[in-house]
């Protein structure tokens, strides 16, 4: 262990709801949370105008507001906040954790709440102009497209939530999905069918984006698709039936899901499945947000790849800190133990 380590007892990954949730409850369990805020701080709430169906604010409330609530809240009991991503865990009694611009703690215990993040297509074009015209986030950058056609790619909840959203703005919402078959939920179906039918939205099913062009200079000029009746197009690019196709458009928001930011616990024994996403013991007994890993706990999005609500992250953020503080004093009394059974020697 480096001399230059700082030690805490407890430190919070992430600074979305799962994390400032835990930070409270942690900070008023005596367990002196340090909140990592990591590269977004805030988490995904802050890209959201209005959150209207968070409990307790029957007139909704703003999601960037929402987090500098909590964040205050935390504070009030004693909650530290501090920029900081996290680069590296090495598990241990204690745990060594390394930041990107080389600062080192140590940890009693770590709960993760570092949420998740927009995925993107990796299609020409989208790096180049991403903040350019290509965004993942309807509500922070729909505005500066009013009056274009935009494209929204995606067939879940998100994508038809942003594509609606959008219609505030644009000319025509093309919605593009790569089956025919959307994934979410009937509500937001039916709104998209409505807005199809005031002619505000176009849905293109079995299509895919190709690729974007445009310039960061000038924005988006357009994008090529193509389609195939059974749908997933770019994997039969070559079948005879696969149509390509060009339109123009002012704007591409991608909604096609989250990856969860996990890299840095790779190589620490805590399980993950396939897709990156932590694994935690669940069920309905205490201890439900423990890994394999004494000591490390996870909360919200990264955990979570079906629910994804604020309510449900700030509820797990909640389980974490209470687990972390039964974890951290059973640790307490193990020390205790062990220097008891020493000066019990020693006598
Ligand atoms: P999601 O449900 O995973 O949907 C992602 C969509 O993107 C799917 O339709 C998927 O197509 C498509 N997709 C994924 N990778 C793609 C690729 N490489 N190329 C083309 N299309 C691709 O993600 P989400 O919509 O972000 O929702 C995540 C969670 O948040 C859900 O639990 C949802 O209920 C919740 N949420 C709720 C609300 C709300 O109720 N207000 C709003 C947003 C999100 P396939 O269907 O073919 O897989």
């Amino acid at each position: 262990m480096t001399d230059e380590a700082e030690h805490r007892r407890l430190i919070v990954a992430g600074s979305g709801i799962a994390g400032l949730t835990a930070a409270i409850y942690a900070a008023r369990s005596n367990n002196e949370p340090l909140v990592l805020e990591g590269p977004e701080p805030g988490g995904q709430l802050t890209l959201t105008t209005d959150v209207a169906n968070y409990p307790g604010f029957p007139d909704g409330i703003g999601g960037p507001e929402l987090v500098n609530n909590m964040k205050s809240q935390a504070e009030r009991f004693g909650a530290e906040i501090d920029h900081g991503v996290i680069a590296d865990v090495e598990p241990g009694t204690p745990h060594r954790v390394e930041l990107r611009d080389g600062t080192i703690y140590t940890a009693d215990a770590l709960i993760v709440a570092s949420g998740a993040s927009a995925r993107t297509l990796g299609v020409p074009g989208e790096d180049e102009l991403m903040g350019y015209g290509v965004s993942t986030c309807a509500t922070c950058d729909g505005a500066f497209f009013r009056d274009e056609d935009m494209v929204v790619v995606g067939g879940g909840d998100a994508a038809c939530e942003e594509a609606a959203f959008l219609t505030k703005f644009a000319d025509t919402v093309y919605i593009v999905h790569r089956r025919e078959e959307f994934r979410a939920e009937d509500y937001w179906i039916d709104r998209i069918r409505e807005l199809e039918s005031e002619g505000r939205i176009e849905v293109l099913t079995n299509t895919e984006l190709l690729e974007i062009r445009g310039s960061p200079e000038d924005g988006i000029e357009g994008v090529t698709l193509a389609r195939h009746p059974d749908g997933h197009p770019t994997e039969k690019l070559d079948d005879a039936d696969t149509e390509r196709f060009e339109m123009a458009v002012g704007a591409v928001f991608m909604a096609i899901g989250h990856t969860p930011n996990t890299e840095y616990l790779k190589g620490t024994g805590v399980e993950m499945d396939d897709t990156g996403y932590m694994e935690t013991v669940g069920g309905d007994g205490g201890g439900q947000t423990r890994t394999a890993v004494e000591g490390i706990f996870g909360a919200g999005d990264v955990v979570d790849h079906h629910y994804q609500q604020a309510i449900t992250a700030g509820g797990m953020g909640c389980k974490a800190a209470i687990d972390a503080d039964s974890y951290l004093e059973d640790l307490e009394r193990a020390k205790d133990a062990s220097v008891d059974a020493a000066a019990a020697d020693d006598d």
